[in-house]
C-alpha cells in the first residue's frame, strides 16, 4: 500500500483543484490546464497530458488518480437511448441514461445509491437507501458518458452547446437514482464542475436539479448555484402528497411553494418545472387539475406530465392516454405551459423510475429490508 493516499482528481471542484496545485507551488492556470485534460478531453493518464510540465506530471502520478466509474453493464435502446449500470462497490450499483434528441443530448445522472424518500411509484424508492455518491462518482457519470459517446455516430453533437464543440452531452438532469438535495455537498461539487468553463462549460439553464422538495436545501442551492430547478409535485394537495411523496409530511406544499418563489428571486428570468406523474385514478381527475391550477397561480412554473412507468411491485397503473390528454388540456386551457414527457428507452428499462431494476435483484434488498413502510396507497383516494 502506498504511504500517500491517492487523491481522485475527478472529484475535485475547481477551487479544490486550484488549491491542490497551489500547495505544490503551481499557478492557477496549471489547474485549469489539468482540468481541461481531465474533463474536456477525458484523459485519465497523466503521462499523456503532454503540455503539462514534467515535474508537475511526476507529482500528479505520485499522488493522484483520475478514477472513473466501473461499468457493470451497458445497453442501447432502439431509439438511441443508452444506459450504463455502474458498480459502486459492496453490491451497490447506479444508473446513468443518455437520451439523444435532434437539438440536444441529455444525460440523466444519479446522486445516491438508493433513496430514503421512498415514493411508492418509484423503483429506486423500493431499494431502500445504500449510500450517498461522492462528487467523483457523480461527475464520473458525465465524464464516462462523454468519453463513451465520442465515438458514437448516433449521438447528437452540437456545436457550442456543450461548451466545447463536439461533446455529445449538452444537458444534464439530476433525475436518476436518489434525491440530489439530500446529498447536497457532493452534488454541489459536481454542479460546479458541470458549469466550469475549464471542465464541462454547461450553462446554468442546461443543468437541472430535480427534487422531491427538500426545502432548506432549495434555499441553499439558490444561494450557491442556482441551476434550473425541477420539483416533483405529483399531487395538488397535502393529503395526497403525504402519501405519494412522503417527504411532504416534513415539508408540506405551502412551505415548498414559498421555497420555489424564493428560488426564483435568485433566478429572475427562470421558472420552476413541476413534474407530475400520471397515475390512473390516483392524481389524474378533473378535480386534481383544478387544484393544480390554483397552485400554478402561486409560482412561475411550467408543467411536465410524466406518464407513470409501471413496474411489478408498485401495484399502480399509468393513466390512460386519453385521460393524460384531457388533464393536460385542462391545464393548457387555464393558460399554463404543459409538456407531456415522451417515454424513452423503455425497451432497456431506462425510462423514468425504471432504473435499477437489476440492482434491486442483485442486492436482494427486499430480503434485507422486508418491512419498508412504503405501500402508502393501499386505498385509492376516491374509494
Ligand atoms: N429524487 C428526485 C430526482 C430523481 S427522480 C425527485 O424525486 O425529483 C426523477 C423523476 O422521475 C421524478 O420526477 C420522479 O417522480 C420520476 N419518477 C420516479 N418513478 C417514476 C416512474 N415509475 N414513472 C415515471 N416517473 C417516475
Ligand atoms: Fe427518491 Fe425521487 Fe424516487 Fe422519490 S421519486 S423515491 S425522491 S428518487
Amino acid at each position: 500500500m502506498s504511504a500517500v493516499p491517492s487523491i481522485n482528481v475527478l472529484g475535485l471542484d475547481p477551487d479544490a483543484l486550484t488549491s491542490l496545485v497551489a500547495q505544490w507551488g503551481g499557478k492557477p492556470f496549471r489547474a485549469r490546464q489539468l482540468s481541461r485534460w481531465i474533463h474536456q478531453r477525458g484523459e485519465d493518464r497523466f503521462e499523456a497530458m503532454t503540455d503539462l510540465a514534467r515535474d508537475f506530471r511526476t507529482r500528479l502520478e505520485a499522488n493522484c488518480t483520475v478514477g472513473g466509474p466501473v461499468v457493470n453493464l451497458e445497453k442501447r435502446s432502439a431509439d438511441g437511448t443508452r444506459k450504463w449500470l455502474f458498480d459502486m462497490g459492496q453490491g451497490n450499483a447506479i444508473e446513468t441514461v443518455f437520451i439523444p434528441e435532434d437539438d440536444r443530448g441529455t444525460l440523466c445522472i444519479s446522486s445516491q445509491a438508493g433513496c430514503t424518500v421512498a415514493c411508492p411509484f418509484c423503483s429506486t424508492g423500493y431499494q431502500g437507501f445504500s449510500r450517498n455518491l461522492t462528487t467523483a462518482e457523480i461527475i464520473g457519470q458525465l465524464w464516462h458518458a462523454n468519453r463513451a459517446l465520442r465515438d458514437d455516430p448516433s449521438a447528437a453533437r452540437l456545436e457550442g452547446a456543450a461548451g466545447e464543440a463536439g461533446r455529445a452531452v449538452s444537458n444534464v438532469v439530476m433525475m436518476g437514482m436518489g434525491e440530489p438535495l439530500l446529498n447536497y455537498d457532493q452534488v454541489l461539487g459536481a454542479l460546479r464542475l458541470m458549469l466550469d468553463d475549464h471542465a464541462y462549460g454547461l450553462s446554468r439553464r442546461r443543468v437541472t436539479v430535480s427534487t422531491s422538495g427538500v426545502v432548506p436545501m432549495i434555499d441553499r442551492l439558490a444561494r450557491d448555484c442556482p441551476v434550473a430547478l425541477a420539483v416533483s409535485l405529483h399531487a395538488p394537495n397535502d393529503e395526497l402528497r403525504d402519501r405519494l411523496v412522503p417527504l411532504n409530511r416534513k415539508h408540506p406544499l405551502a412551505e415548498l411553494l414559498a421555497a420555489c418563489n424564493r428560488y426564483l428571486e435568485h433566478a429572475p428570468r427562470d421558472f420552476i418545472t413541476f413534474e407530475y406523474i400520471m397515475l390512473d385514478g390516483i392524481n389524474d381527475t378533473d378535480e386534481h387539475a383544478r387544484q393544480l391550477i390554483q397552485i400554478a397561480r402561486q409560482v412561475r412554473c411550467k408543467f411536465n406530465l410524466i406518464p407513470f412507468n409501471p413496474f411489478p411491485q408498485s401495484g399502480l397503473r399509468r393513466s390512460p392516454a386519453a385521460r393524460i390528454r384531457l388533464f393536460s388540456q385542462r391545464l393548457v386551457d387555464a393558460g399554463l405551459v404543459v409538456t407531456v414527457r415522451k417515454t424513452r428507452g423503455d425497451d432497456i428499462d431506462a425510462a423514468c423510475g425504471q432504473l435499477a431494476g437489476e440492482v434491486r435483484d442483485r442486492t436482494r434488498i427486499d430480503e434485507r429490508l422486508p418491512d419498508r413502510a412504503r405501500i402508502v396507497i393501499r386505498k385509492k383516494e376516491h374509494g
